[in-house]
Parts: C-alpha cells; sequence; structure tokens
C-alpha cells in the first residue's frame, strides 16, 4: 500500500527522523487556520500518490494564512496526472541549502537491501541518474547486520553530501533503514532530503510503500487505510475477502486467478467492449465466493452484462457450475451472464448452467465467443 506523503511523514517522525511541522487541510479555510497555528511562511502541498506534484503545480509556498488561503483554493480539486487532490498538507516552509536524494528498497536478485543516494536530490532523480550516473551511490546492505554506522558514512562520503553535518546525515539514513525494516516497508524514498540554512537534516517529502502481506504486525496501520478515499463497491468488495478493482466499462468480469482475469479484460477490448471491473474470485471458489462476487456487482450500475471466466485446473467447473446454480437462486439479477467454462469438468459444468438456469445464463466454451457475447449483451441494454 502506497501512503501519501504526509502519512510517511508521521511515520519519519515516530521514528525520529526529522519532518517539518505540518497540519492536514482538507479546505481553504482548514489551510488558512494550519498557516496561522504554525506561524511564518508555509508551503501548500497536494496530497496525491504520483510524483513530480511541484512540477505540476501542486507545491506552493506562501507567505501567511491569505496565501495559504489562496493556494489550497487552486491546488484542492486539482487534478495531477489523473489524481483529483482532496487533502493539501500545510508545513512549515525549510529554508535549503542542499537537496539530497535516498531511497531504500529490496534488491530481490542478490537478496539484500539497497540504498540509494545522491547529493543532487529534488525533483528527477531518473534525470541526474542518467545525465551523470556517478551522482548516484548505490550500495547493498546486508539485512543480518543491517546499516551500521560505518557503512552509513561510508554512503554519505562517497554520495559527497555535506561534511561538516555527515554526522547527522549518517543519522538520518540509518534511522530511514530502520523505518525501512521495522515498518515493513517495500520502499522508503526522500526526494528531497534537504541541508538546511542552519546545518539541520530535513525529510521534505516521503514515499513510503508499506507490505500489506506484513500488516498483521501493525494494527496501527489501520488509520491510513481508513483515510483513503475508498470507492464503496470496493469497500464492499474487501469486505468480503473477493480481489476488486472497478474499471470504467459495462461488462462484470468474473474470473478464477488473477492471470486469467487480467487476459479476460483483454479479450473483453478485443472484442470491442470495455470491462467494468477485475475481480479474482481465486482457486477454489464455491458457491459463497460466486454469490458474494455476483452480489458486489448488482451494487454497481454499470454493468449491463456479466462474463464469468473458470479455468478448471485444481478447481472442478461441475463444482463451480453448481456455485453458480445455487448463487443464482432466489437472486432477481439485473443483466445476463455468460459463463465460459474450460478445463476440468468442463462439459459436465456446461450441463448443469444448461439444465438448470434461465435463457439469462449463458454457457460457452471459449473465452473469444463469451467475449463477444457479454460485449453484444452489455451493448443492447
Ligand atoms: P514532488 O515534486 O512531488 O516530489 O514534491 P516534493 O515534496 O519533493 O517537492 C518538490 C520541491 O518543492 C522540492 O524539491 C523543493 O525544491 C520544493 N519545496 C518543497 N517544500 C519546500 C519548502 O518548505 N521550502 C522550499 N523553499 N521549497 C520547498
Ligand atoms: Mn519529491
Amino acid at each position: 500500500m502506497d501512503l501519501f506523503e504526509y502519512q510517511g511523514k508521521s511515520l519519519f517522525a515516530r521514528m525520529g527522523v526529522p519532518v517539518p511541522e505540518g497540519r492536514e487541510a482538507r479546505t481553504p479555510d482548514e489551510a488558512r487556520a494550519a498557516a496561522e497555528e504554525l506561524g511564518g511562511s508555509v508551503v501548500v502541498k497536494a496530497q496525491v500518490q504520483v510524483g513530480g506534484r511541484g512540477k505540476a503545480g501542486g507545491i506552493k509556498l506562501a507567505a501567511g494564512p491569505d496565501e495559504a488561503f489562496a493556494h489550497a483554493t487552486d491546488i484542492l480539486g486539482m487534478d495531477i496526472k489523473g489524481h483529483t487532490v482532496h487533502l493539501v498538507w500545510i508545513e512549515r516552509a525549510a529554508e535549503i541549502a542542499a537537496e539530497y536524494y535516498v531511497s531504500f528498497t529490496l534488491d530481490r536478485g542478490v537478496k539484500q537491501h539497497l540504498a540509494i543516494v545522491s547529493a543532487q536530490g529534488g525533483m528527477d532523480i531518473e534525470a541526474v541518474a542518467t545525465g551523470d550516473p556517478e551522482a548516484v551511490i548505490k550500495m547493498h546492505i546486508d539485512p543480518v547486520s543491517g546499516l551500521t554506522n560505518w557503512q552509513a558514512s561510508e554512503i554519505v562520503y562517497r554520495a559527497k553530501l555535506d561534511r561538516a553535518s555527515a554526522r547527522k546525515s549518517v543519522a538520518a539514513l540509518r534511522k530511514l533503514y530502520e523505518a525501512f525494516v521495522s515498518l515493513d516497508c517495500d520502499l522508503v524514498e526522500v526526494n528531497p532530503l534537504i541541508l538546511t540554512g542552519d546545518g539541520e537534516i530535513v525529510a521534505l517529502d516521503s514515499k513510503v510503500t508499506l507490505d500489506s502481506n506484513a500488516f498483521f504486525r501493525h494494527p496501527e496501520f489501520e488509520v491510513f487505510r481508513k483515510a483513503f478515499t475508498e470507492d464503496p463497491i470496493e469497500k464492499m468488495a474487501s469486505q468480503r475477502d473477493l480481489n476488486f478493482i472497478k474499471l470504467d466499462g459495462s461488462v462484470g468480469i468474473i474470473g478464477n486467478g488473477a492471470g486469467l482475469v487480467m487476459s479476460t479484460l483483454d479479450v473483453v477490448s478485443l472484442a470491442g467492449g470495455a470491462a467494468s471491473n477485475f475481480l479474482d474470485v481465486g482457486g477454489g471458489a464455491g458457491a459463497d465466493t460466486i454469490a458474494d462476487a455476483l452480489d458486489v456487482l448488482t451494487e454497481d450500475p454499470t454493468v449491463k452484462s456479466v462474463l464469468i471466466n473458470i479455468f478448471g485446473g485444481i478447481t472442478r467447473c461441475d463444482l463451480v457450475a453448481q456455485g453458480i446454480v445455487d448463487a443464482l437462486d432466489g437472486l432477481e439479477l439485473p443483466w445476463p451472464i455468460v459463463v465460459r467454462l474450460d478445463g476440468t469438468n468442463a462439459t459436465e459444468g456446461r450441463q448443469i448452467l444448461q439444465d438448470v438456469v434461465s435463457d439469462s445464463v449463458i454457457p460457452v466454451r471459449t473465452m473469444r465467443e463469451a467475449a463477444e457475447q457479454a460485449v453484444e449483451l452489455a451493448g443492447r441494454s
């Protein structure tokens, strides 16, 4: 799960990494109040999960509360690369003497952590890496020994970070690494980590990706999840443990296995339609799961037809077919369903569907045929 900048910074602060003091604001009035509380000049920062906010006009310096109000008015509701700004982070403006780049990730290939550090941070580290590769230091960290004082010092030296504040840079690197490990992150990136006019090291930005597989170790992360403006249908799906993502089209998709569902989306596009969602019911999907999946789709008014795509491997198609029959029992469906069954016991499965259910359930054999029918039915209604 990717965090917003202000959420990542709250974790940094908890780990002892210096960050500017700031406040959340959802309206221009809240932005004004935040600026009043903080005093002096502040920076108004769009909270969207995409880089290059600065260049897109989503980060503005304000001399005081009135300017903070005006900037928040401009930035709230702004679209940055397809992301709408619902919240701005108002923080005390920092005086920047130098901008560094720091990140920690996992290098799966060598089974070690990877630190990437540069003295040329700021907006575009990719451009630095291409134009001046020597300026970007990469160093592996043994996850058993961790980032030692000695190794952090070497990174600071080789990346040519300011000498006078080297001890503070070393401390910041080690705390960020500590955060990366102890909070079970896939990524901790700070661009820029700054050197202030008075020689302090401060994290001015944060990009943190949490490993959702480790959430059971961090009940405190629940607040982050709640902060995301969740689509009500996606929320309903997640409450039922379904892997669901809302899309723009009109053909509802249910399939077993993420790869199969993704290729189903492609085949639906090839047939000239567009999927209204991604929904993976997983391996051993039974009647309950199919019923849940259909239930979720009935909440979505954009769905005009549904394509259920099951490839029977360990999952037996006749059991899935029986599951669909059971699921439909007593359920009044607002749209026709095309069911493609292939693999283990597919013939038996199609027979079950043919025998038991109404005209609005259409069993087919191939994915292409299924997509064409579903797209046609979606267009018809
Ligand atoms: P990004 O463009 O989405 O990565 O957003 P950042 O948070 O990294 O901000 C982009 C740039 O805005 C930084 O590199 C700084 O140059 C500038 N910036 C952000 N906060 C401040 C601040 O408090 N003071 C000053 N002077 N500049 C800031
Ligand atoms: Mn940045």
